[in-house]
């Protein structure tokens, strides 16, 4: 049995899938028989091409034409011939081996790629990377995992998932993952709340320990993996199974119904989502709203940056499909979500750099394009906009002038845009959250990103599993902050809602509500859970509870206290 942390709650019973890359690592040899290593080559080339095509064939039946299209331009990298020119000159030339000839040119063909100002061939530089790795793979006889070949259930095996594989995972083959890196906020394990996919984080050694096939059960409530389980673990494991549907099935009865303490104090219950395809959980859910879309996954999707249009079409099904009010976050790539279509720096400390608003401002082009698309998209919904990352005042204020800038265009071309569109900022980078009450003077509302605002309190990176403790969003010095925030904005009368993690877990509620936060948003299969607790909970008596725990001096002490005064 294996201990990480739990992500996603929910238990899974399938076999296992290892998603863990080979060795691809090159020895460079002389040769003598040219023409047997340009025959190897070929060979390589007729097997990746056939890869490609089945891959294609796979995920045309899981994904959207438009992310299965990225096979297409795969295949046509594979088969450009000034590449294979190039590498079977290197072999006839240098008498070296075929997978060092390709390690070569390749490598200069994405270092040149990477170098141009064309975000197009910057994206080919990601092509030509895929695909020389596929042919790298079958030169040296090493297998590939391909996810999209998936055709049963299973439990995905991994070192870790960036959030592009969690978003291309078929939910309804994937039962659950474990990894062997991560903490609750990364954002696999965020992707898989959303999905409803169990999942456990931080399972250290979790991909040496498992075979490909071994039957596998995942607690993801617990963040207990077990490896070939007896027939007895399996029986205990599925009534365990069949008692969290059962009870997510009597949750939903609270599905239609208001979130009012006993005491006659509303809250908002919202829900976070990362693509409309998210819509249909969070009316499932319960959800009021949505109090954050991540936009970044719209470009994760595929190798090129979305258009204004797709971009349009996609903040509008939201706003049409969402019954309330929608915020939606400008992008935020950086720290642990890269994205293929932009080239980001590499950095020592990514987390603390060239990240969300920050790159926004580097890249006026992209952000603008998203700006336009939202201003377009305003007037199919309640639409908030709010910008990630703000540090400074005047971060917020170029923000803003960039977005009126944009408006003032669209106006003159004649389109319309809503006059009612409220423009906000994530609270989760300390300065912002200390100078709460200036913030609160220009603002229309802040959502506190508890995720960021914790790990830069903390100075604790958050994908860091070994350093897990310092996640500690009870701790006084976070209560405090929070507390900062709430009061600066009402004494404005703006609203505060929460959009990181702390909003969804049960031990926080009593003590957000008792801080005065007005809106909760979580992933959307939390919200019940919420609405059920906050139902039974008295503002007035979780107000008092609130002023107590500040006053203490660690979070065990808060927890202790919390416990004491309710059910959790
Ligand atoms: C946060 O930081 O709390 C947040 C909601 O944003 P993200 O998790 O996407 O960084
Ligand atoms: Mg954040």
């Amino acid at each position: 049995m294996i201990k990480g942390i739990a992500a996603s709650s929910g238990i899974a019973i399938a076999k296992a899938y290892k998603l863990v890359m080979p060795d691809l690592t090159v020895t460079k040899t002389t040769i003598e028989d040219v023409e047997k290593e340009i025959a190897c080559y070929e060979e390589a080339m007729t097997k990746t091409a056939k890869d490609l095509e089945m891959i294609k064939e796979a995920a045309s039946k899981n994904l959207s034409a438009e992310e299965a299209a990225v096979f297409d331009a795969h295949a046509l990298v594979l088969s450009d011939p000034e590449m294979k020119s190039q590498v079977e000159d290197k072999i006839k030339n240098e008498k070296i081996n075929a997978a060092a000839a390709l390690d070569e040119v390749a490598n200069t063909f994405i270092a040149m790629f990477e170098s141009m100002d064309d975000d197009y061939f910057r994206e080919r530089a990601a092509d030509i990377k895929d695909v020389s790795r596929r042919l790298l793979a079958a030169l040296l006889g090493k297998q590939l995992p391909n996810p999209a070949l998936i055709d049963e259930e299973v439990v995905i095996i991994a070192d870790d998932l960036t959030p592009s594989d969690t978003a291309q995972l078929n939910k309804n083959l994937v039962r659950g993952f474990a990894t062997n890196i991560g903490g609750r906020t990364s954002h696999s394990a965020i992707m898989a709340r959303s999905l409803e996919i169990p999942a456990v984080v931080a399972c250290k050694t979790i991909t040496s320990e498992v075979n490909d096939n071994d039957m596998i059960i995942l607690d993801g409530s617990e963040g207990l993996v077990i490896i070939n389980p007896s027939d007895e673990e399996i029986t205990t494991y599925e009534k365990k199974r069949d008692d969290y549907v059962a009870y997510r099935e009597e949750l939903k009865k609270l599905k239609d119904e208001k979130t009012v303490t006993t005491d006659g104090h509303h809250v908002e219950l919202v829900a976070n989502i990362g693509s409309p395809k998210d819509i249909e959980g969070v009316l499932e859910n319960g959800g009021e709203g949505v109090g954050l879309y991540r936009t970044e996954f719209l470009y994760m999707e595929s190798a090129e940056l979305p258009t204004e249009e797709e971009q349009f079409n996609a903040y509008k099904a939201v706003l049409e499909g969402i019954n309330g009010p929608v915020v939606v976050r400008t992008l935020d790539i950086g720290g642990d979500k890269e994205i293929a279509a932009i080239d980001l720096p590499k950095e020592m400390n990514p987390f603390l750099g060239v990240r969300a608003i920050r790159l926004c401002f580097q890249r006026e082009d992209i952000f603008r394009t998203q700006l336009r698309a939202l201003l377009r998209a305003s007037v199919y919904g309640d639409l908030r906009i709010m910008f990630p990352m703000i540090a400074t005042l005047q971060e917020f204020r170029q923000a803003k002038a960039l977005l009126l800038e944009e408006k003032e265009k669209l106006t003159n071309e004649g389109v319309t845009v809503s006059p009612n569109i409220q423009v906000g900022i994530m609270i989760e980078i300390p300065a912002a959250a200390v100078l709460a009450d200036q913030f609160a003077k220009e603002v229309d509302f802040f959502s506190i990103g508890t995720n960021d605002l914790i790990q830069y309190t903390f100075a604790a990176d958050r994908m860091s599993s070994s350093i897990s403790y310092l996640y500690q969003p009870f701790n006084p010095s976070i209560l405090r902050l929070v507390k900062n925030v709430i009061d600066a904005a009402h004494k404005e009368g703006k609203w505060v809602g929460m959009c990181g993690e702390m909003a969804g877990e049960a031990m926080a509620a009593p003590l957000l509500l008792g801080l005065g936060l007005d809106e909760f948003s979580m992933s959307a299969t939390s919200v019940l859970g919420q609405r059920k607790l906050i139902r039974s909970l008295s503002k007035v008596e979780m107000e008092k509870l609130a002023s107590e725990a500040l006053q203490k001096g660690t979070m065990e002490e808060v927890v202790e206290l919390v416990k004491g005064a309710t059910e959790l």
